[in-house]
């Protein structure tokens, strides 16, 4: 462990030991350390409230002042089944040790009265933990599975100073008014309904002119960088993903296949079980299993998955990931080395299974639309194809203000043999990421280890406004699906080889990347992104034609404007639009109508005094045709 995590891990022990103090019939399951603080998960049939946190946080004050030593002690396996039995913490604790394998220590902690099972490291005295909040309490299924309790999770956070603690403190407050899942809300961005589903969005209109724009945005780019635009329907059959290794192996983050009706039909006749069925889909035929291992060059499929082929069972999937699609229109024509590299786009839509725990607004969803992408290309031309892709990513982030960022690529671990494809070309596409990071001046780190078995792979790493770290989409090298989809073309030489294959979305999904603006921007999008773009806001109804007329040209010209008839006072209409957060708000008087002039309120600037309105409008075309920032004064 980090000292900070140390220091984090000691405070979550402190928080069981009060935990103890105030409700001894708590039985303690882990306490670990997290990126931004720590949590302990407990059983506990009192609902804790913030209330209890506060009870909690004295109790903890009382511990860390009573500077308690941590001691480390060493014991058997019989020992530490007796020591947990007489302390009641049976429930979570066996299990959590029947976790730790034959032949490797198992040790207690104990500061004060308490004892925990732990590897460790602590801090030497509890004393040392001094700057530390107990933040929130979340539902956490024991081992993080819906078919076991759910627990209460306290989640804490702990510093080396109080400085950094408050510095801290002041970035979750930050964060809560940025939460997209209440701007969202207040700003009816997009909304999740119970009777469609957990995880899947509902776009609404302002949202959808959102997700609309930055489409745009990224389709002029990619059109810039010689991508074709392809659409593909949101299933495929589950032969398709059988082919491409997708299924059966990710099985638990998919939706489970569609079976159509003539094929249930077919088996309810036969009596199939339901566990039979669940072997039946799995199942491939021999010749998929002998195609499929020839290409690979190993037993890829094992015998036990082969099953007859009147026994094999079709279905459909919704679709986990685009690439199998797009790998069909690759392959749906002969290519020459003179038509790579090929380049299909696509705002693929996918659906992946997530606990519902896991569920979180727009950043975490069931269903979701990649910037999805899929490069054919020469080993050659491997190189410049990332620097492409990577320059992509630099564009749009430099646009919408994202200035702080940095690449991972991932390499692979030189001790495992895991990797598929050929070590020289792994070589080859390593060098080809490094470099690439190089070349645009991104400032990135290297991990061995982080490739994936099919090939290296680049992460974006964002940091917000206020400091938090996102992480957005990869760039990934593939050899493992040309192989398996037996994917070619004719190279200068005249005879057939194999593409690679980069995957690449960027951002991840629209829908993550919207969450992450929406609390980039805290709400404030810049112009050319705002749902409502203008207000006209006139003072009384005298100059509702003028409005009207004014409306009429900003619509003309491609603006997002709308006018504020209510009947009450200018202060009110000015607070609405406020609150609606729209950038500009026009307000119009007798003395404006006269002159045809605009009086402006700018979100960004303030009060920016009167323009004639043909000057306001030139200067917000502008700046929405170049995608300008919020500019403040
Ligand atoms: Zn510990
Ligand atoms: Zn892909």
């Amino acid at each position: 462990m980090t000292p900070l995590e140390e220091l984090r891990h000691s405070a979550s022990h402190i928080l069981a030991t009060a935990l103890l103090r105030l409700y001894p019939d708590a039985k303690l399951d882990i306490g670990p350390p997290t990126d931004t603080g720590f949590y302990y998960d407990v059983d506990l049939d009192h609902k804790l409230t913030a209330d209890d946190l506060v009870r909690l946080e004295a109790e903890m004050k009382k511990v860390a002042e009573e500077n308690q030593p941590f001691l480390r002690k060493e014991v058997s396996r019989e020992e530490a089944t007796e020591i947990i039995k007489s302390r009641g913490q049976e429930r979570y604790k066996l299990g959590r040790l029947a976790d730790i394998p034959e032949g490797e220590k198992i040790s207690f902690y104990q500061n004060g009265e308490f004892m925990d099972l732990c590897a460790g490291t602590h801090v030497r005295y509890s004393s040392k933990v001094k700057a530390f909040k107990l933040l929130s309490i979340a539902g956490a299924y024991h081992r993080g599975s819906e078919k076991n309790k759910q627990l209460q999770r306290i989640y804490g956070t702990a510093f080396a100073t109080k400085e950094e603690l408050a510095k801290y403190l002041e970035q979750v407050e930050q964060a809560r008014h940025r939460d997209h899942r209440k701007l969202g809300k207040d700003l009816r961005l997009f909304v999740i309904d119970e009777d469609v589903g957990q995880g899947l969005i509902l776009w609404t209109p302002n949202g959808s002119i959102i997700r609309q724009e930055l489409q745009t945005f990224i389709s002029e780019e990619l059109r810039k960088q010689g991508y074709s635009q392809v659409f593909t329907p949101h299933i495929g059959k589950l032969e398709l993903y059988k082919i491409s290794g997708h299924f059966p192996y990710y099985k638990e983050s998919q939706f489970t296949p569609v079976v159509e009706n003539v094929s249930l039909a077919k088996i309810l006749q036969e009596g199939c079980s339901c566990a039979e069925m669940v072997v039946r889909l799995d199942a491939v035929s021999a010749q998929m299993a002998s195609q499929i291992n020839k290409l690979t060059g190993t037993e890829t499929i094992t015998p036990d998955r082969i099953l007859p082929d009147d026994k094999l069972l079709d279905g459909f999937m919704l679709k986990p990931m685009n690439c199998p699609h797009h790998i069909k229109i690759f392959s749906s024509q002969p290519h020459s080395y003179r038509d790579l590299p090929v380049r299909l786009a696509e705002f693929g839509t996918v659906y992946r299974w997530e606990q519902s725990g896991e569920l979180n607004g727009m950043t975490r969803v069931r269903g979701f639309t990649q910037d999805d992408a899929h490069l054919f290309c020469t080993e050659d031309q491997l190189a410049p194809e990332l620097i492409g892709c990577l320059s992509l990513v630099k564009i749009v982030l430099t646009t919408l203000g994202m200035h702080d960022y940095r690449v991972r690529v991932g390499l692979r671990d030189p001790d495992s043999n895991k990797y598929t494809g050929d070590p020289a070309n792994w070589d080859k596409a390593e060098a080809a990421c490094r470099g690439a990071a190089q070349a645009l001046e991104m400032p990135f780190t290297e991990e061995a280890g982080e490739a994936a078995f099919y090939g290296p792979k680049i992460d974006f790493m964002v940091k917000d406004v206020i400091g938090r770290e996102w992480q957005l989409g990869t760039v990934q090298v593939d050899y493992n699906l040309p192989i398996r989809f037996d994917l070619s073309y004719i190279g200068a030489d005249n005879q057939s080889h194999r593409p690679v294959m980069i995957h690449r979305a960027p951002f991840g999904s629209l829908e993550r990347f919207c969450g992450v603006l929406i609390e980039h921007f805290g709400g404030d999008f810049p112009a050319w992104l705002a749902p409502e773009q203008v207000r006209l806001v006139p003072i009384s109804d005298k100059v509702f034609d003028y409005g009207h007329g004014l409306l009429a040209e900003l619509k003309a010209a491609g603006v997002r404007a709308t006018i504020d008839e209510h009947s009450d006072k200018l202060g009110a209409k000015i607070r609405r639009a406020e609150l609606d957060k729209v950038p500009y708000a026009l307000v119009l008087g007798a003395k404006e109508a006269e002159a045809k002039a605009v009086s402006i309120r700018s979100r960004a600037r303030g009060d920016e005094g009167t323009l004639p309105f043909a000057e306001f409008l030139e200067r917000l075309r502008t700046e929405i045709s170049t995608r300008a920032l919020p500019n403040k004064r």
